[in-house]
């Protein structure tokens, strides 16, 4: 029994609708989903609108570091107003995508402040993206007290001394189909060596299905591949890695798996 932690399933990438996604996904032994609701005000929308209708689904509210230069003041306070409810476990995605570079870097750095100053007054933990700007990244967890709240790294691709300043303030490590891609070494060194109370699995869906479905559209069922293979880089059999990380996801968001 495994939880997606982290998985898109706007209308727009599933435009037969989640629920067969869904179907297939507890087929393989997917249990609780949680969407992550960013892009626009009508993708957060969509999810906390699957997850008040679904008891197997969670959402998150949040800006994307790609969307970071269409937050205006508006669409924070809608947003502020969505990440209230009840079904909403974390605030997220948000950090830093100096890769891609989607929004100039200090409105992205803005964002990702004003959320986690969201997230503490909700008391709610952070889902953070980061990529190509491991530093700037601690910087500001740092800077806002992000510690308070704790929170998750999503779709964790940065190396061990990231992973242990990110361990030390508060954020777990969340592997998505990346770990299984055949020179994603740093990643695989981090998996099997991080704390087996602060490892958690993701697909990221649509995006980057793990071998040996790379390339293809990603849904939450191909998350028991990538358990499949954390587990063996542990040395631990697949039910006791979706266990534990059944329980971490529990323990951080709260979720409480339905299991029929
Ligand atoms: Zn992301
Ligand atoms: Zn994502």
């Amino acid at each position: 029994m495994l939880i997606d932690t982290h998985c898109h399933l706007d209308p727009q990438y599933f435009p037969e609708g989640a629920d067969e996604t869904l179907s297939r996904a507890r087929s393989a032994g997917v249990i609780g989903f949680v969407c992550i609701g960013v892009g626009s005000l009508e993708q957060t929308e969509a999810a906390l609108a699957l997850a008040a209708r679904r008891p197997d689904v969670w959402a998150t509210v949040g800006v994307h570091p790609h969307d970071a230069a269409s937050c205006d003041a508006l669409l924070e306070a809608e947003l502020r107003r969505l990440a209230n409810a009840e079904r909403v476990v974390a605030v997220g995605e948000i950090g830093l995508d100096f890769h891609y570079d989607h929004s100039p870097r200090d409105k992205q750095a803005q964002v990702f402040r004003q959320f986690i100053q969201l997230a503490r007054e909700l008391k709610k933990p952070i889902v953070v993206h980061t990529r190509s700007a491991p530093n700037e990244t601690l910087q500001i967890l740092s800077d806002e007290k992000a510690a308070d709240v704790g929170g998750i790294i999503h779709c964790f691709s940065e190396d061990k001394a990231f992973a242990t300043r990110a361990l030390d303030l508060g954020f777990d490590l969340s592997f998505s189909g990346i770990v299984t891609f055949k020179r994603a070494l740093d990643i695989q060194e981090v998996a099997a060596w991080a704390p087996k109370d602060r490892i958690l699995v993701e697909t990221d869906s649509p995006y980057l299905a793990p071998i040996p479905l790379r390339g293809k559209r990603c849904e939450p069922a191909y998350v028991l591949h990538t358990a499949r293979f954390v587990a063996g880089l542990r040395g631990v059999p697949l039910e006791e890695l979706a266990e534990q990380t059944s329980q971490n996801a529990q323990r951080r968001l709260g979720v409480l798996a339905v299991l029929n």
